[in-house]
């Protein structure tokens, strides 16, 4: 019970950030979750990097006060679009057909694509030899685009990804020979020392600005170029791009398993609480949606029969991705609403896991010996009664394997909410990846940290299954 008080009260923060906020507005800012040098993680978990301090700054000068969400910058362009979010800095292009979609402030960085390959690869060094060989580009980037616009001219494949650092990665071992990103961002990947090579000069691309959608938010934009007029005058501009541009390979990453291990868990353990916290809350609405869904599918009511169905075949019958995408973009931008990311996860999931759940109720009730209803009628109970008294305390312990079965499907489903940007254990790796570098040695760390809550889960489960097999038998 007192966790489940602890649950409400934190998602309730999570749905309600605003109300504690202190005065001057507060604006909801997406941004990537790796773009080094414009936006990262430091070894502290916390955001830094020239995005995130020049629009604090400007918040300071300006008087506002930001919430800043590293959504990964597909799904933060997705966001500003459907209005979810104020704004967008994440060293997006102001590019003619996103400026159709959104207003952006005065141009703050000047940028372009360039192409790099791995260190040590002799095999390319023009486009000329991409023939045949996969380019790795992230979704929804400037890069991509010119991928895609020199794609045929050149012969080669295009491989998406939704972040910079699982795009370096394919390229550093080998599944794909270059990668088409930023000048400024691979520059300063190279420097760090990311295991690639610049090969081409830089395209001519856009200049980076702040975004918000078309019409709204003027107000926060106005201030943006307001402050960054201020910034630039007073020189804290050029800091903030000397901070990080001349910054030297960094050297405070720890060494080995168990530096990176101690390194990572604080923002690994927070990303385990939201993992926690956002399978508890989904599986209670889970299990009250499965139950009432359950009993309209063996109901005799032919209306309750047919709401069922339809519910169970349509979280059954399309992906848990697709259903998030639907609830967290599609819904709030075609009717006009916001929903935090953590509220929409739970939302689908629950709806999800509510459908599973449901077939589970149907299946123990009706796995209940036929005679076992004909009799309790016959003694002269009423149909709710005779559920209640004697199907149901039958059903649910024929039900026991397969819930327990769906409590961990479910919390493994909670890593698929990272693609909303919900920070959530897999997006906590992430992140960390996108810093470090070390996904071999993350993943192994996150993977275990889900195989020792899930053995938990499922010894405490089977413990309890015992309790209620022989209580009852
Ligand atoms: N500048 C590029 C764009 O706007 C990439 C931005 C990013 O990956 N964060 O498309």
């Amino acid at each position: 019970m007192l966790s489940l008080a602890i649950a409400v009260i934190s998602v309730a923060s999570f749905v309600f950030p605003n109300l504690t906020s202190a005065e001057g507005k507060t604006y909801t800012i997406a941004t990537d979750i790796t773009f080094a040098p414009f936006e990262f993680q430091d070894t502290n978990g916390d955001f830094v990097g020239i995005d995130i301090d020049l629009l604090n700054a400007i918040a300071e000068n300006q008087g506002f006060n930001v919430e800043i969400k590293p959504l990964g910058f597909n799904a933060a362009v997705q966001a500003l679009e459907s209005k979810q979010v104020d704004g967008v800095i994440a060293g997006m292009s102001i590019t003619d057909e996103r400026e159709r979609k959104f207003d952006f402030s005065e141009p703050y960085f000047e940028s372009g694509v360039v192409m790099a390959i791995a260190e040590g690869n002799e095999d390319i060094a023009s486009y000329e030899d991409l023939k045949g060989k996969r380019v790795a580009v992230k979704t929804g980037t400037e890069g991509a685009s010119f991928a895609q616009s020199i794609q045929d001219e050149y012969g080669f494949k295009i491989v998406t990804f939704d972040d910079s650092a699982n795009m370096y990665d394919d390229v550093k071992t080998g599944n794909s020979q270059a990668v088409f990103d930023d000048y400024p961002v691979l520059a300063y990947g190279v420097a760090q020392g990311n295991g690639l090579q610049i090969v081409t000069e830089k395209e001519v691309g856009g200049s980076y600005g702040f975004a918000v959608a078309k019409g709204e938010n003027g107000e926060l934009l106005e201030q943006f170029n307001d402050g960054l007029a201020n910034l630039e005058e007073s020189g804290e501009y050029q800091e903030i791009l000397d901070k990080y541009l001349e910054a030297k390979k960094s050297t405070d990453t720890e060494n080995g398993f168990f530096g990176l291990l101690k390194e990572s868990f604080p923002s690994l353990m927070k990303g385990l609480q939201m993992t926690l916290l956002l399978t508890v809350v989904s599986l209670v609405i889970a299990s009250i949606l499965g139950i009432l869904f359950g009993l309209c599918r063996v109901a005799h009511n032919a209306v309750l029969r047919a709401i069922g169905t339809i519910y169970v075949d349509i979280f059954r019958g399309t992906p848990l991705i697709v259903q998030a995408f639907f609830i967290y973009f599609g819904l709030p931008a075609a009717l006009d609403f916001r929903i935090s990311a953590v509220t929409a996860g739970i939302i689908t999931l629950s709806l999800n896991a509510g459908a599973y759940m449901a077939e589970i109720v149907r299946g123990g009730i009706e796995s209940v010996d036929k005679g076992q209803m004909e009799a309790a009628r016959s003694l002269g109970l009423p149909y709710k009664t005779a559920m209640a008294k004697v199907i149901l305390p039958q059903a649910i312990r024929l039900m026991i394997p397969s819930i327990i079965n769906q409590f961990i499907i479910t919390l493994k489903d909670t890593s698929i909410l990272s693609i909303i940007g919900i920070n959530e254990l897999t997006q906590s790796g992430k992140i960390i990846i996108a810093r470090n570098l070390e996904s071999f040695q993350m993943w192994l760390i996150v993977g275990v940290m889900y195989f020792i809550i899930i053995m938990i889960l499922t010894k405490v489960s089977n413990r309890m299954e015992r309790k209620i097999q022989n209580g009852k038998a």
